[in-house]
């Protein structure tokens, strides 16, 4: 065995750096979590060796018994985290402490603000793990040796936690880590017995791993001079696996604590459910919905799905098969009576087992976010839809089966408030629904004011109808496959002739005379703009716009097809209905231009307009503009 002894130094990666530097300094007044972090490090490595061992019982070298140690030392003004659990190789070590693997590290990094207070709540948002040492500490040494290797492949990392650290061999008789953090001045409490145990009370009491502590000294009964010199070692945590103990026993606490340490957030969870499910299929799940949504949500590695455990042994994190992706925001716990303990992602895909479970917390989940949604307490629902609505809206598609449940659970804009905050639910929306109105109208634009100003909302303004503004990315996507609400079909105002269901005899009299009135001019209109729309009509759907346009019924929405474009993809070609309000003064102006050079020219531009109102891009912009300014400096 040649280890090699040599000691290295070397430089963090940049972002580590970077990050190190940013949490030091903008977590300090928070500055007891990393106590909780570096435990639940340990607890994870613990796991790991766990599950490890089912396979090779070898790791454990005949000790069987897993357990966190906290040693403090007032006088060297230190606090030692031990743990007996997987261990870390040289290479790993290296990898590990010294890199930042996440992926979408970067760009973490540049939202930054420089304000301290927005800062750390993002640093909590992403994860502070084991660099929270350097808060309370300005040298961290890590000892640590892998499971099932010998004494001297044991590795000792120490870092000032600036630009480097070293690295070098250092045998060690026991597997796992040992993390000694020397404490900073002003940091000297966390050497302090009774400051610690509550620390670690109020963090760790959840996590099953017992977090052993030296039992403070008895006090000596007068005239009694024996010293005890045994070294005692007692529990200080509660070490049982907060899923499995009954509902009623855990507290509020204990769940929030929990939960920051399977999510890794640094905030309080909204809500969460706690259910023990018996029957054919036996398991118990913790689920909880976050505050805020992760950094990285909208990352396609983003890690999601929950920690899997099978019978108290725990198997895998990110076990994405038992939610939905359009769920992917929950965290939590499943723990499993009936997998087998050796089950691996491919067999989790395919188990029957695990498909019924995840229906199972699919419906939970929504549930609980009905009830929430009920409530009405606080904010909670309203921050739940801002921080993750753009996800649920993916519901409808992914999962046509609860399509209801979830149709229920979503927020819009709408012409009744006007508001950019989508706090309206379809169930208020059929609430308002008017006499004979038997759609629920609709309008997609690129931005909430594209779309609270939309030409198409004229006459539905006019009539006190109400009409969804929406203008999420997802919601074309979303609107392609919500078919109806409580018996009503959605209707895009932007899509198909008008037809209102309240229109009186008198109106649709007045509708057809308007287009028998109107059949010269949109057959020369249609003749000059034949190559870019599919016909010209008249319409009653607009007030105070000259005209728009309008989607046929079976074409594509525009803000897909941007969307589609965007993404590379060829679309077929599609050319809109541009509709003409024969009422408005340009469209008179324009019924007697006997001039077929100033005819084109403004046919043209009512066009680019009846683009631009819907936020498209035109075709040729400079020959816009020229008609334009042509048209400018007649007026001189
Ligand atoms: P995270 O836990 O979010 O991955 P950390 O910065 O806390 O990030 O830790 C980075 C990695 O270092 C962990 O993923 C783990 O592989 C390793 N690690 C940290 N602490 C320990 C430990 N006590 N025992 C074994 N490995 C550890």
């Amino acid at each position: 065995m040649t280890a090699d002894v040599k000691k290295e130094t070397l430089g963090f990666q940049t972002e580590a750096k970077q990050l190190l530097h940013l949490m030091i300094h903008s977590l300090y007044s928070n500055k007891e979590i990393f106590m909780r972090e570096l435990i639940s490090n340990a607890s994870d490595a613990i796991d790991k060796l766990r599950f490890a061992a089912l396979a090779d019982d070898a790791l454990l070298e005949g000790q069987g018994e897993y357990a966190i140690q906290i040693d403090l030392d007032k006088k060297a003004n230190t606090i030692t985290i031990s743990d007996n659990g997987i261990g870390m190789n040289r290479d790993e070590v290296i990898e590990n402490l010294g890199t930042i693997a996440k992926s979408g590290t970067a760009s973490f990094l540049e939202s930054l603000t420089g304000d301290e207070r927005k800062d750390s709540q993002l640093i909590g948002q992403f994860g502070v793990g084991f660099y929270s040492g350097f808060i309370v500490a300005d040298r961290v040494k890590v000892h640590t040796r892998k499971a099932g290797e010998e004494a001297d492949a044991g590795v000792l990392w120490e870092s000032c936690g600036e630009a480097e650290f070293s690295i070098e061999s250092s045998a060690r008789q026991t597997r796992g880590t040992s993390i000694t953090l020397f404490l900073k001045k002003g940091c000297e409490e966390f050497a302090d017995d009774f400051r610690v145990r509550s620390v670690i009370k109020k963090y760790s009491d959840h996590i099953s791993v017992p977090v052993m502590m030296l039992k403070p000294p008895a006090p000596s009964a007068e005239g009694d001079d024996t010293v005890d010199t045994d070294i005692e070692l007692e529990a200080v945590n509660e070490a049982s696996a907060l899923w499995m103990r009954g509902r009623t026993e855990v507290k509020s606490d204990e769940y929030k604590a929990f939960y920051k340490h399977v999510s890794h957030d640094y905030e309080d969870p909204l809500t969460w459910s706690h259910n023990k499910v018996e029957g054919k299929l036996e398991y118990t799940s913790l689920l909880y919905i976050p505050a805020k949504a992760p950094f990285d949500l909208w990352n396609r590695e983003m890690s999601r799905g929950l920690k899997l455990y099978v019978q108290r042994t725990f198997i895998m994190d990110d076990a994405e098969q038992f939610l939905p992706l359009y769920l992917r925001f929950i965290k939590g716990v499943v723990d499993s009576n009936d997998l087998s303990l050796n089950v691996s992602r491919e067999i989790l895909q395919q188990d029957p087992a695990v498909e019924s479970m995840r229906n199972a917390l699919t419906k939970r989940v929504l549930d609980m976010l009905g009830k929430m949604a009920k409530a009405k307490k606080g904010n909670d629902y309203a921050t739940f839809w801002k921080q993750f609505g753009t996800v649920l809206k993916e519901g409808p598609a992914e999962d046509t089966t609860n399509q209801v449940k979830i149709a229920k659970l979503l927020r819009f804009s709408t012409t009744h408030t006007d508001l950019e905050e989508q706090d309206q639910s379809l169930e208020d929306y059929v609430g308002r629904l008017q006499e004979k109105q038997e759609k629920i109208y609709y309008v997609v634009a690129e931005s909430f004011n594209t779309a609270k100003k939309s030409p198409h909302l004229e006459v539905f303004r006019k009539k006190g109808i109400e009409v969804l503004l929406l203008s999420d990315r997802v919601d074309d996507w979303l609107m392609n496959h919500l078919r109806e609400f409580d018996g009503k079909q959605f209707q895009d105002v932007a899509r198909g002739a008008l037809e209102l269901a309240g229109d009186s005899e008198e109106e649709k009299e007045a509708q057809e005379a308007l287009s028998k009135e109107s059949e010269a001019l949109v057959e020369r209109v249609s003749k000059v703009l034949e190559t870019k729309v599919s016909e010209v009509r008249a319409t009653a759907r607009l007030t105070d716009s000259a005209a728009c346009l309008v989607v046929g019924d079976f074409d594509m929405g525009s803000q897909m097809r941007r969307i589609m474009e965007a993404a590379g993809q060829e679309m077929p070609e599609s050319k809109p209905i541009l509709e003409i309000n024969p009422a408005h003064p340009l469209a008179e102006m324009l019924d007697q231009e006997p001039d077929e050079d100033r005819f084109e020219s403004l046919a043209n531009i009512i066009f680019d307009q009846a683009t631009l109102v819907e936020g498209g891009q035109l075709d040729d912009p400079a020959d816009y503009v020229s008609r334009m300014n042509q048209l400018l400096m007649s007026m001189r």
